[in-house]
């Protein structure tokens, strides 16, 4: 099953909704940040649901950033999607281990708290991006998110997020949707959405079933016509060039980066979602600081 981006439009009803499908992409983070299984199923349900958020967005070299703090022992999470939804993403402790939930799920509620908040930044190239926050729900980020459209953007959302990890601590399977109503959408349509949603179950059972993004929708929304109205594959994918580093280099300003000179010579900077290593030798360095 490729990962891949679906959406979709009701043709007899006001609701449209996302599906996406990351097993790859989520895998990728793993190896990227040696994630262990909770932390892996914490930061690829943050990428699956930014990824949704990020196909939404117009305008290209617009990005969302979904970033989540609950106090928990994984401290936060952050993930970053593109337009495209391509998504690369973050987590402060991979390394967090937690025993297994009563029903044997991995504890992401645990590991990432519920003291905090769940923070949508959406920087559409403008002056000042759009920042919407909420706090916590449960810390499960798929109930979290849900709460963010019904508060901040008013938007009544019916939103899962799953991530299987196997037992060798690789990803299984990776998905999610999210479905949402427009405005105009009655009771009957409320309901409908509801019981197809429940009808649908639990979505990494879903996935187990080798159903497809386009497929998760279908089942969900079972009483409406559906239309896709875009379907892409998504992968992860980080932005970050020598130009950019150079760029947060110059932030630092002149004084900073003339004592990073004189004490240190050179310097290594890791990119945080990738964790490509961009080297400046001193030359580099006295070169940027005559730029500053
Ligand atoms: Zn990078």
């Amino acid at each position: 099953m490729a990962d891949e981006i679906v959406r979709v439009l009701c043709k007899n009803a006001p609701v449209n909704a996302i599906a996406v499908t990351g097993r790859d992409l989520v895998e990728q983070a793993r190896r990227i940040h040696h994630t262990l299984p909770v932390a892996t199923a914490a930061l690829g349900r943050s990428l699956m649901a930014c990824s949704m958020l990020g196909c939404r967005l117009k305008g290209k070299g617009s990005s969302v950033t979904l970033r989540i703090r609950g106090g928990g022992p994984i401290g936060s999470v952050t993930a970053v999607s593109d337009t495209d939804g391509c998504v690369r993403g973050c987590v402060n402790n991979p390394a967090v281990e937690l025993p297994l939930r009563g029903d044997g799920k991995l504890d992401v509620g645990a590991a990432v708290g519920r003291a905090g908040t769940l923070t949508v930044i959406k920087d559409l190239d403008l002056k000042d991006p759009y920042v919407g926050c909420v706090p916590l729900v449960s810390g499960e980020i798929a109930e979290d998110l849900t709460q963010y459209f019904v508060s901040s953007e008013q938007i009544p959302t019916a939103c899962a997020l799953g991530v299987l990890v196997d037992r060798d601590q690789s990803v299984l399977r990776a998905g999610g949707y999210l479905i949402q109503l427009l405005p105009g959408a009655g009771e009957d349509t409320v309901e409908k959405v509801e019981q197809g949603v429940r009808r649908l179950g639990q979505v990494t059972a879903a996935l187990l079933e080798d159903a497809d993004a386009g497929q998760l929708l279908r089942r969900a929304l079972q009483p409406f016509e559906v239309e896709v109205v875009e379907r892409r594959p998504v992968s992860y994918r980080c932005g970050c060039s020598r130009q950019r580093v150079e760029r947060a280099l110059l932030s630092m300003g002149r004084a900073e980066l003339a004592g990073m000179i004189e004490q240190q010579g050179r310097c290594e900077v890791s990119c945080q979602f990738c964790g490509k290593v961009y080297s400046f030798s001193g030359e580099d360095l006295t070169k940027l600081l005559a730029c500053v």
